[in-house]
């Protein structure tokens, strides 16, 4: 596996890259197999696999989160040697140089709901990344996790504009053994609140029950709430959502997805389910 750690190094490797169809898979590290599902997707379906490692700083709303982020260089590179031809790890100051304009996107509803209306400024500084590293590579296929599920939404509708050619493939949640979607996030978890945090799961399946009973959005959330109050756990939001416009619904329907964001101590999770298939 070959390792650029600048733009120059990356642009090098790229300028000598014959192989036709790039998949590129961006990470901010602390990789899992949650990762590792997406670069083996991307290795099968493409002649060069390019892995980015970069703790994004403009995406994080809270400083703490930053400083508490996981990072493991050397255990992601023992994990993807195998399965990426490149890995790109930069530094913050090579990605964001002092004279680095930061762009603004519009994007619309999908800026102003669930992770949007909470994290704000997340998905610029998540667009202005990807933006910077689509650019840099210009992949033919970029792979995301359906676990950031506003966030793939968000590199949909971004690309339609500045990257048609570049096909985004959406991948499946991979979860732990207790239903838990795996992140990095997970490792600040004390073991007690790792088992505490598969609540999170029983709850979407459990909405995902109740929607099959026909029960409108106002009363799937009273429940739902609830069961947050009563287990002493900090439920930032639930919501039913559509699936493609990402709108609040009043009634679950076909595809559409239960999102929600909460609190184990200062660890922060999201997870979400389609609720009618
Ligand atoms: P991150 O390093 O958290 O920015 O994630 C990098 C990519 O991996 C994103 O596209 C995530 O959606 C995806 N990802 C993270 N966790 C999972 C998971 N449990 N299952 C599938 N994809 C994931």
């Amino acid at each position: 596996m070959l390792i650029a750690k600048t733009k120059k190094e990356l642009r090098e490797i790229l300028s000598k890259q014959e192989k036709k169809k790039i998949g590129f898979v961006p990470t901010m590290g602390a990789l899992h197999s949650g990762h590792l599902s997406l670069i083996e997707k991307a290795n099968d379906e493409n002649d060069f696999t390019i892995v980015s490692v970069f703790v994004n700083p403009k995406q994080f709303n809270n400083q703490e989160d930053l400083e508490k982020y996981p990072e493991d260089l050397n255990g992601d590179i023992e994990k993807i040697e195998t399965i990426a031809d490149c890995l790109f790890c930069p530094s913050t100051e090579d990605i964001y140089p002092s004279d680095y304009q930061e762009k603004y996107f519009e994007l619309e509803q999908f800026e102003e709901v669930m992770e949007g209306k909470h994290r704000g400024g997340h998905f610029q500084g998540v667009c202005n990344i990807v933006y910077l590293l689509f650019e840099l590579i210009h992949p033919t296929h970029a792979y995301f996790g359906i676990k950031d599920y506003q966030q793939l939404a968000i590199i949909q509708h971004i690309s339609k504009k500045h990257f048609s050619k570049i096909k985004i493939v959406a991948c499946e949640i991979v979860r732990e053994k207790n239903g838990l979607a795996k992140s990095s996030r997970n490792q600040n978890l004390s073991k007690d609140q790792f088992q505490k945090a598969s609540f999170i799961y029983q709850s979407l399946l459990k909405a995902k029950k109740l929607a099959g009973n026909n029960l409108s959005t106002n009363d799937i959330s009273s429940i739902i709430e609830s069961d947050f109050k009563q287990n002493h756990f900090e439920l930032e939001y639930f919501e039913i959502s559509d699936h493609i416009t990402l709108l609040p619904l009043s009634k679950p329907t076909v595809k559409s997805r239960a999102f929600i964001a909460a609190y184990l101590g200062k660890v922060r999770l999201i997870d979400n389910m389609e609720l009618i298939e």
